[in-house]
């Protein structure tokens, strides 16, 4: 075999070093690019719609939600006029099936300009949405307000009257009790509705919770006299929840049968285990012997401050959170909640919880 000779001269040392300065410039650049990727990214993430940035005027990157929009002519031509002016624009554009989107292009630097694209549409169903609740929230707290004050003022008025001062005073004190009871409901809400919630889970017996509640609750259902039945099926399994929100769930429920249900009523609370397509789900009813919910009012229900109307019988306290409440922890949880009523009848709310195969 002939002997291979490899001449390293001057030349071949210098086009060497070269190489090398060449492949960690290369390297840094390409960190260097990853790196802003990864910035442009998370600045576009912070969005809650379709948002794209522009490096001198070509798209560098854009968010999940900005997918659509990246061929798209309109954001080009406005990017293009936000660089030659060196304005931030703001422009109205027409998009399919008659939405409209207002499309922002805010200058970050010389080269770069962010693209947000609002659907006008949605945003003001949410203003017109926010506008309701709190004129809603506005109201119920009025009305118990009002009577505080025209009740304070009474006893003001005639300190001698003992059997009035003593009405007024027990007034005065439900009314305060029901603001209590509204402002902790919308605390509970906002709680449950920032980005930053999370359930407190950990592994649950589901069959003590419901004891722990039937018993709470049994003093109360005695003085309204309505019968409770805890009725659960053998070898629940264990459940991954989180045992202060779910023990709201069923109080809240289980206060909304005692409301509805008149004296001499019953109310039963069933539990057990379904397999749906292999995965095991824990089903719980509370059934109640009450006045039932009309119809048309039955898809409402879950709404915010939504109250049913009362067919007959005498008023009955609440704010319309509980059941918004009791919803948005059961789909936390990855559950589903449903319910069924006729008028006269009563009515059965049901919700679903997944869980571990292991039993109890
Ligand atoms: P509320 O504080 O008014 O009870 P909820 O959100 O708990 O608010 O319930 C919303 C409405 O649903 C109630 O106002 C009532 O009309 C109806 N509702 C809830 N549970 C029952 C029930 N078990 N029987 C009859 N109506 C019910």
């Amino acid at each position: 075999m002939p002997d291979i000779i490899i001449y390293f001269g001057p030349l071949e040392l210098a086009g060497t070093v070269l190489a090398l300065i060449g492949l960690t410039a290369g390297g840094v650049f390409w960190r260097g690019r990853q790196a802003q990727t990864r910035r442009d990214r998370q600045l576009l993430a912070g969005f809650p719609y379709p948002a794209l940035l522009y490096r001198r005027n070509t798209l560098a990157a854009h968010n999940p939600a900005g997918a659509d929009w990246r061929e798209n002519l309109d954001a080009q031509a406005i990017v293009k006029e936000s660089a030659r002016t060196g304005q931030n624009i703001v422009r109205t554009i027409p998009a399919v099936e008659g939405q409209s989107f207002q499309v922002r292009a805010i200058r970050l630097s010389a080269s770069d300009t962010v693209v947000l694209f609002e659907d006008i549409a949605a945003a003001q169903r949410q203003q017109a949405f926010y506008r309701n609740f709190i004129q809603n929230v506005s109201h119920e707290l009025k009305t118990p307000l009002t009577v505080i004050q025209g009740h304070a003022a009474k006893m003001g008025d005639d300190p001698d009257d003992r059997e009035g001062w003593q009405a007024s005073r027990r007034i005065i004190a439900d009314e305060g009790k029901r603001l209590t009871q509204l402002v902790d409901n919308l605390l509970t809400l906002a709680r449950l509705e920032s980005p930053d919630f999370h359930l407190d889970r950990a592994t649950l017996n589901f069959n003590a919770l419901l004891e722990d509640v039937i018993l709470q609750i049994s003093d109360l259902a005695e003085t309204r006299k309505t019968a409770l039945s805890l009725n659960v099926a053998p070898g629940l399994p264990r459940l991954e929840g989180d045992r202060a929100r779910l023990k709201q769930v069923l109080l809240n429920l289980l206060d909304n049968a005692l409301k509805y249900t008149p004296p001499g009523g019953v109310i039963t609370v069933s539990a057990q285990v379904e397999n749906n397509s292999g995965a095991q789900n824990l089903v719980c009813s509370i059934q109640d012997s009450g006045e039932g919910i009309p119809a048309d009012d039955v898809p409402y229900i879950f709404n915010k401050l939504y109250r049913a109307r009362r067919v007959r019988g005498r008023p009955v306290e609440g704010s319309g959170l509980g059941l918004t409440i009791v919803q948005q922890i059961i789909r936390a949880h990855g559950g589903d909640l449903s319910v069924q009523s006729e008028m006269g009848q009563g009515s059965t709310f049901t919700f679903t919880l997944p869980c571990q195969t292991n039993r109890v």
